[in-house]
């Protein structure tokens, strides 16, 4: 098994994203972060390199198509191939629909969707070359059910397991050998609740959250075994939830 993969993750400032890069970077994968908060991520490459690991980062808003192209280029350039790409930035401002929170549909749409989109697209120029890679894709329980307050957060997580399947299929119909895995996790102890706009939702879902939710590391944990599968087969569904999460 080649633990020496060039991993490139998107939303790898905090959360799952972070504790992904550095289990990644602590097995011996060269990891490539881009996320907004720049701070953060010389924070987590330093912590990284500090430990004997090789990680790099480059600002990137996933909203923006030159950007990503940009880290998928850094990636590239510096360790000359893309082995993994792991879309992972995403925000959740949960809201009723009758709130017309307009500016939060358009950031789950642009963030979650787009961002995934254009994850893809940037990966694919590298690995449709190379003839082998792995699209990691995070979704959510989100994406396999929906309740009030969260329609387009699963709007959009429903989108990002369509657009994965659809991939699936073409990158089979191919012969590519591109991997697709879909990950969608329940609740996780993260940051993400930060992005509810509406303060009484925000308290709903920290108090869910610090009942039910689960480590970061588990999903890192579980990225790390989709990777390291041999490469002639993928997981390419997989629900990681807390044990006591009914829903
Ligand atoms: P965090 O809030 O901790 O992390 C979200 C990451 O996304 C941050 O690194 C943030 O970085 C990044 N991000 C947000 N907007 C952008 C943008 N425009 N461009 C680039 N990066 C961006 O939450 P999680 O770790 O929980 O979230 C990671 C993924 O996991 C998301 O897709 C989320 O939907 C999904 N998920 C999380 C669950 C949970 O319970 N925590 C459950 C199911 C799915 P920055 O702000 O620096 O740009």
């Amino acid at each position: 098994m080649n633990k020496s993969k060039v991993v490139v993750i998107t939303g790898a400032s905090s959360g799952i994203g972070e504790a992904t890069a550095k289990l990644l970077a602590k097995n011996g994968n060269k990891v490539v972060l881009g996320a907004r908060r720049v701070p953060r991520l010389q924070e987590i490459t330093g912590n990284i390199t500090d430990l004997g690991g090789e990680a790099i980062y480059l600002p990137t808003d996933v909203t923006k198509d030159d950007e990503v192209e940009a880290l998928a280029k850094l990636a590239s350039d510096k360790f000359g191939r893309i082995d993994v790409w792991i879309n992972c930035a995403g925000v959740m401002p949960q809201s009723l629909l009758s709130q017309k929170k307009i500016k939060d549909w358009d950031n789950m749409i642009d963030i979650n969707i787009k961002g995934t989109l254009y994850g893809i697209g940037a990966a694919l120029s590298y690995m449709m070359k190379q003839k082998s890679g792995q699209i990691i894709n995070i979704s959510s329980v989100a994406g396999h059910i929906v309740g009030p307050m969260s329609a387009v957060y699963s709007a959009t997580k429903y989108a990002v397991r369509a657009i994965s399947e659809g991939l699936r299929q073409e990158m089979a119909q191919a012969q590519s050998n591109v991997r697709v895995t879909l990950i969608s996790p329940g609740a996780v102890n993260t940051e993400l609740v930060n992005s509810i706009t509406d303060e009484k939702i925000k308290e709903g879902t920290e108090e869910f959250y610090k009942n039910f939710s689960i480590p970061v590391d588990r999903v890192a944990e579980t990225i790390q075994q989709s990777i390291d599968l041999p490469a002639d087969a993928a997981w390419n569904e997989v629900i990681i939830r807390p044990t006591t999460q009914q829903m």
